[in-house]
This record gives C-alpha cells, sequence and structure tokens, in this order.
C-alpha cells in the first residue's frame, strides 16, 4: 500500500479543478448549493461538470466521466442513475469506481450534538471493500428460471483494505477493527476475507482486532454501537452497515463517505442516494454533499475553507436549523443561507 494518497498539484494561484458529477435526484441541486457556498467563501476550486445520461446505451459519457478524473485526480459526485435494465449496460457508480481502481470506501460516522437521534456520541468509521465482492456484476441466468450471480473475493483486494483499516486506525490514534463478514456461511469468500484481515492484524499488536457476523453486527449496531471503533467489511455488507449507522445518526442527508484508490478520490454522500421522490421540492438536506465538499477541500489541502465551511454547517446544525429528514421545518435553501450567514461572521 501507498503510505500517501497522491494529491493533485494545484495551478496557478493555487487553484483546483476538480470534476463534478452531478447525478440524478436531487443531485443536480445539490451541486448548486456547493458552488454557492464555495464562491461565497471564496474557495479557490473550479468545477468541471460532467453530465452522464442515463438513457444512453452506450458509455461515452462514462468514458468522458472518467477521462476527466483522471485528468483532475478529484471528484465530487452525486448519485448516478442507469435507467435500462439490459443485462449489458452496468451501473455506472459500480463501473466508476472499478474502471478507477476505487477499493476502498471510508465513512466516518460522528453524531451531531444538534441531532435527535438514538444514541448520542456515535463515532464509528466503516472501511469498506468497494470494488469487488457481491458487485462483481457477473450474473447470468443459467436455465431458465435459474439465476447465478458471482460474488469475487481476492486476496490482493482483501489485503489493501485491511492495511487501510489498520493504517488508518494507527494514524488516527483509533484503539480496534471489527471486521465484519459470513464466513460461517460463505466458508471460502468470506473466509478469504477474514483471514486476511487477521494476518495484517498480526502487523499492528496495539490495534485490538476481532470479527463479527454481519447480522449480529447489525444487530449490536442497533443496541450498542459503542462497542465499535472501525468496522472493515466486504462490498455488500458494508452498504447494509453504512446505512444501519447512517440511519443511526439521523438518516441520508448528513454525513458523507470517500473512495479512495493508489492514484483517485472520490467524494459523496454517505449512503449514495438518489433522492429521486424529493427531488426539486426544496426538501432536500444540503448537508451530506457539503460535507463531502468540505471532506474534498481537505484533502486538496484547502484546510482554512474546509474548516470555515465545517464551522458554519455545525453551528447551522445545532443551533437546530433542520430539515424534515431531521424532523425540522427547514427548506434545503433556508439552511444554506443559514450555513453562508455562519461564514460571513467568520469574516466579520
Ligand atoms: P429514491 O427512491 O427517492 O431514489 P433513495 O433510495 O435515493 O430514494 O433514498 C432513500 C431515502 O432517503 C428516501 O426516502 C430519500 O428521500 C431519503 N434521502 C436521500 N437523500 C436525502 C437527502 N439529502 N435529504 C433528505 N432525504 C434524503
Ligand atoms: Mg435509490
Amino acid at each position: 500500500i501507498k503510505k500517501v494518497m497522491p494529491i493533485p498539484k494545484a495551478h496557478y494561484g493555487g487553484r483546483h479543478t476538480v470534476t463534478l458529477l452531478p447525478g440524478a435526484g436531487i443531485g443536480p441541486e445539490l451541486m448548486n448549493y456547493v458552488k454557492e457556498v464555495f464562491s461565497y467563501a471564496g474557495v479557490p476550486v473550479d468545477f468541471e461538470d460532467v453530465e452522464i445520461d442515463p438513457n444512453a446505451n452506450d458509455n461515452v459519457d462514462l468514458d468522458y466521466a472518467i477521462t476527466s478524473i483522471r485528468r483532475n485526480g478529484v471528484a465530487l459526485k452525486g448519485n448516478i442513475e442507469t435507467r435500462s435494465t439490459e443485462a449489458g449496460v452496468l451501473s455506472r457508480n459500480v463501473a466508476l469506481r472499478n474502471e478507477l481502481d476505487l477499493y476502498v470506501n471510508v465513512l466516518h460516522c460522528v453524531s451531531y450534538p444538534g441531532v435527535n437521534s438514538r444514541h448520542k456520541n456515535i463515532d464509528i468509521v466503516i472501511v469498506r471493500q468497494n470494488t469487488e465482492g457481491e458487485y462483481a456484476m457477473l450474473e447470468h441466468e443459467s436455465v431458465n428460471g435459474v439465476v447465478e450471480s458471482m460474488k469475487v473475493i481476492t486476496s490482493v483486494n482483501s489485503e489493501r483494505v485491511a492495511r487501510y483499516a489498520f493504517e488508518y486506525a494507527k494514524r488516527n490514534g483509533r484503539k480496534k477493527v471489527t471486521t465484519v463478514h459470513k464466513a460461517n456461511i460463505m466458508k471460502l469468500s468470506d473466509g478469504l476475507f477474514l483471514e486476511i484481515s487477521k494476518k495484517v492484524a498480526k502487523d499492528y499488536p496495539d490495534i485490538t482486532h476481532n470479527n463479527m457476523i454481519i447480522d449480529n453486527t447489525c444487530m449490536q449496531l442497533v443496541s450498542n454501537p459503542h462497542q465499535f471503533d472501525i468496522i472493515l467489511t466486504t462490498n455488500l455488507y458494508g452498504a447494509i452497515v453504512s446505512n444501519v449507522v447512517c440511519g443511526l445518526l439521523g438518516g441520508a442527508g448528513l454525513l458523507a463517505g470517500k473512495n479512495f484508490g493508489d492514484h483517485y478520490t472520490i467524494f459523496e454522500p454517505g449512503t449514495r442516494n438518489t433522492g429521486t421522490g424529493i427531488a426539486g421540492k426544496n426538501i432536500a438536506n444540503p448537508i451530506a454533499m457539503l460535507n463531502a465538499a468540505v471532506d474534498m477541500l481537505r484533502h486538496l489541502g484547502h484546510k482554512h475553507h474546509a474548516s470555515l465551511i465545517q464551522n458554519a454547517i455545525n453551528k447551522t446544525i445545532n443551533q437546530g436549523v433542520h430539515t424534515r429528514d431531521l424532523g425540522g421545518q427547514a427548506t434545503s435553501r433556508e439552511v444554506v443561507d443559514t450555513i453562508m450567514k455562519h461564514i460571513k461572521t467568520a469574516y466579520d
């Protein structure tokens, strides 16, 4: 594993260009809020907007998006729709991650004191394998009425993601990594993932390592989440566990996620929702996408602007300016306006 993720060099004047993939549903409106807040705060970042037509039956748009991310190194992303259900047309979200080899997805899930939730003071990091497992997209109907789906687990990718989790623990003063799996049933595939995480754990004697079956993990997360520190898991279990933890902390509108490879990084809302049902109504929670944008600024080294916007977001949430998903009355617009007011105050 490379010790340091490469960060794109800034252009003249310290500006960065990042690829913007608005995606479908609430994606475009959330991206507009990001642009508005960035421009208000004077963030030295330019966006290269890339639209992917969900109805296209070819991959021209997708290829262009990949080229753009390769060029810029970094993207901010909404959830892309794949409207075609033809077996040949793969999910563009999955294709992007696979093509760019973004082998790890990281969600740092920390409670906001101002959000009403079932549990307080949760701080869990989810480290999820992001390019294989049940998302190999290798399915076929072998005979009429019988569908087979391949779950692919490789030692190379299991080791990369396990190393990432333990290195993360070491660098961030974390104490424990829990490997989440179903190796009691899927003895070969999940067995390999578990075995490799145990092997990697031996290189980190200061960090406790345990493991837990996915079904028990879901129960434990709901009843006693404070036992978890870092969760290391495969692709599909990671998707489930991420949604459970985001749900515990306040839902789809709050937390951000990062997709890392050795060369590129994509930032996006943690639960990867499209939010089609709430699009264009001025009710979507803009926070998750703004948090993703803040993570991106930190990654690019724009620490001042990252903290400025982060503080404004935290003040807004903790003073109770909440959209409906958090039990509040505020519109998306009101949340964004409040954030900008706090940015202005910080400059006054
Ligand atoms: P949809 O069927 O609308 O695409 P999703 O699967 O994308 O739904 O999202 C799951 C749930 O989370 C939906 O109820 C959606 O409205 C909600 N949701 C997703 N993102 C947000 C957001 N940013 N703010 C508020 N609610 C959200
Ligand atoms: Mg959806």
